[in-house]
């Protein structure tokens, strides 16, 4: 009753936007070239808001077939268009962050290297933000804590940048930024620069303050850039560069990247031949009593013998090896020959107590499933005694999944095995754990030893870990002992074991023959 029959009622209704295409489907309903009239348009609610309609209708006409009037009927799609914009959105942005997702970014992107190749000098680039130790705290606050963060660390990127500058969210913990309009590199560094300083300060989540950092690498557009893949690869070949340099860190793409990439992979393919090839060798560096100044055994430390290239270090290739999975089998050779290797050392020199052996275990290694069921075979077809052999497994394997960890841990334990907590002190702190785990010792890391200097300071550290080490039982061996002043230090400070190139550098098997007759002639 509220509207008249005038079509002004219902055309002055339509949003200004939509009633030219509106009264277009009417002329070509009316003029024959359409059989019935049909459209969705937006309409004016008396309450002051427009409303989504579709609008079914037939011209009424006379008999010369002029139309005198429009019957059909009006439909409130509101409902309908709401759901149909939020999936539109829903497929463009990260359902947990809010932010864009991959999908948009990429599309941005691709727009933004179009506009450049129109016009030459407009600059443009991509930042590849990659969380540190995210697993670690998502493992080991819980998942709710992990989103909170993740939202968190959203919201501050979005902090950083300027409003047509672009924050996605590409999947996990990756994060992507793109940078519209940068007329110099700096500008692209300088925002890497602004995200590290935002990002020091702790974040509030569900009242712990957790401390998170970033890795960034950074690609600047340039003409060679077709596709945003190309792009988006660079920056994150120049994040890895990024995080193999520590917590914290940027790097920017340069093409030299691209051959280390290629190198790697070079080194990847020959590594999958190694065990095969027999080109691993373990090295065993001694480990001494420092109140007897007796040997009492080693740590099995793995080189490469790469046929070209030499001797290649663990850290060069172990990393490699947890990321292609070959640390399975390379892990495995490393069990067995250590086995093998201790036995021979304690038939070559019989003693009381027995020599013993540590080796280090990879975390992909550790939480394997038959990890306890090979070593166990290894004993048996050695004839080791268990009680001499010693893991080396470091705080932060732990953490990644305790629950998974303590039952490996037990299972050792139960079988005689030794567990000795390596590089202690430089991992996420698990100290409120520590009493759970069947740790029989803790290895003081070098970095702490090498700060010890000659007048006893920065003595703290050493000294707390300890006496930590006392009131839970553990033993302590502090690695990396290179200079007589450290090793007085540590003596001082009663810890029992020592390891380093003062006593001695690792070595082949065929050389700790010569190295124990030269200790003995020495003492
Ligand atoms: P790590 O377990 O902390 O091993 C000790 C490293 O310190 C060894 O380096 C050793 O050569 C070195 N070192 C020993 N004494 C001194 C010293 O007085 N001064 C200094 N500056 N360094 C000393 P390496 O052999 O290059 O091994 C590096 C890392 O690679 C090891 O650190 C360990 O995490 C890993 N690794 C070595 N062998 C294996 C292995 O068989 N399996 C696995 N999963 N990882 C291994
Ligand atoms: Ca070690
Ligand atoms: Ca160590």
């Amino acid at each position: 009753q509220e509207i008249g029959d005038r079509p002004e009622e219902w055309l002055g209704r339509i949003h200004p936007d939509d009633r030219g295409e509106v009264e277009a489907w009417i002329a070509a309903h009316l003029n024959g070239r359409n059989a019935h009239f049909e459209g969705e348009y937006r309409m004016l609610h008396k309450d002051g808001a427009y409303r989504w309609v579709i609008s079914r209708g037939l011209a009424v006409r006379i008999k010369d077939g002029q139309a005198y009037r429009m019957a059909g009927s009006q439909t409130d799609i509101t409902a309908r268009k709401k759901a149909e914009e939020q999936l539109l959105y829903d497929a463009f942005h990260d359902a947990l962050t809010g932010l864009p997702n991959r999908a948009l970014f990429m599309d941005r992107l691709q727009h933004v290297i179009s506009a450049s190749q129109r016009r030459a000098g407009s600059l443009y680039a991509v930042l590849f933000l990659d969380m540190d130790r995210f697993k670690i705290i998502n493992d080991s606050l819980g998942h709710s804590v992990g989103d909170q963060l993740l939202i968190a660390v959203g919201r501050k990127l979005v902090d950083c940048i300027r409003p047509g500058d672009t924050v996605a969210r590409l999947g996990g913990d990756e994060f992507a930024v793109l940078l519209e309009n940068v007329s110099e590199l700096v500008h692209a560094t300088e925002v890497a620069e602004r995200v590290h300083k935002k990002l020091a300060a702790p974040l509030d989540i569900k009242g712990t303050e957790i401390f998170t950092s970033v890795s960034i690498g950074i690609a600047v557009g340039e003409d060679r850039y077709e596709r945003p893949e190309q792009v988006l690869r660079d920056a994150d070949i120049a994040m890895y560069e990024a995080k193999a340099r520590g917590n914290s860190c940027y790097e920017v793409f340069d093409t030299t990247m691209h051959a280390n990439i290629l190198d790697r992979l070079q080194l990847e393919a020959d590594l999958r031949g190694a065990v095969d090839h027999k080109e691993l060798i373990l090295f065993y560096q001694p480990i001494i009593d420092l109140n007897t100044q007796e040997l009492t055994g080693f740590e099995a430390l793995v080189r490469w013998h790469h046929p070209k290239r030499g001797l290649i270090y663990p850290l060069e290739f172990i990393p490699l090896a947890e990321e292609n999975g070959l640390i399975h089998p390379i892990g495995e050779w490393i069990l067995h020959e250590a086995c093998v290797g201790l036995k021979t050392l304690q038939d070559r020199h019989p003693a009381r107590p027995p020599l013993r052996m540590s080796i280090n275990i990879s975390g992909k290694q550790f939480t394997q499933q038959d990890l306890v069921g090979k070593l166990a075979g290894f004993l048996r077809e050695t004839g080791v005694d268990p009680a001499t052999l010693a893991l080396e497994i470091t705080e932060s394997m732990i953490m990644e999944n305790v629950e998974a960890a303590v039952e490996t841990m037990n299972r050792l334990r139960d079988m005689g095995i030794h567990l000795h907590i390596d590089d202690f002190g430089t991992g996420y702190s698990s100290l409120s754990y520590l009493h759970r785990f069947p740790v029989n010792a803790l290895k003081i890391d070098r970095s702490f030893i090498k700060k010890l200097s000659a007048d006893g300071a920065n003595k703290e550290i050493i000294l707390s870990i300890i006496s930590l080490a006392k009131s839970l039982n553990f033993e302590v061996i502090a690695e990396g002992v290179e200079m007589e002043h450290q090793l007085s230090r540590i003596k001082e400070m009663h810890c029992a074991y020592g390891q380093g190139f003062l006593f001695a550098h690792p070595m082949g098997i065929q050389d700790i023959d010569a190295w124990l007759k030269g200790r003995k002639m020495q003492a």
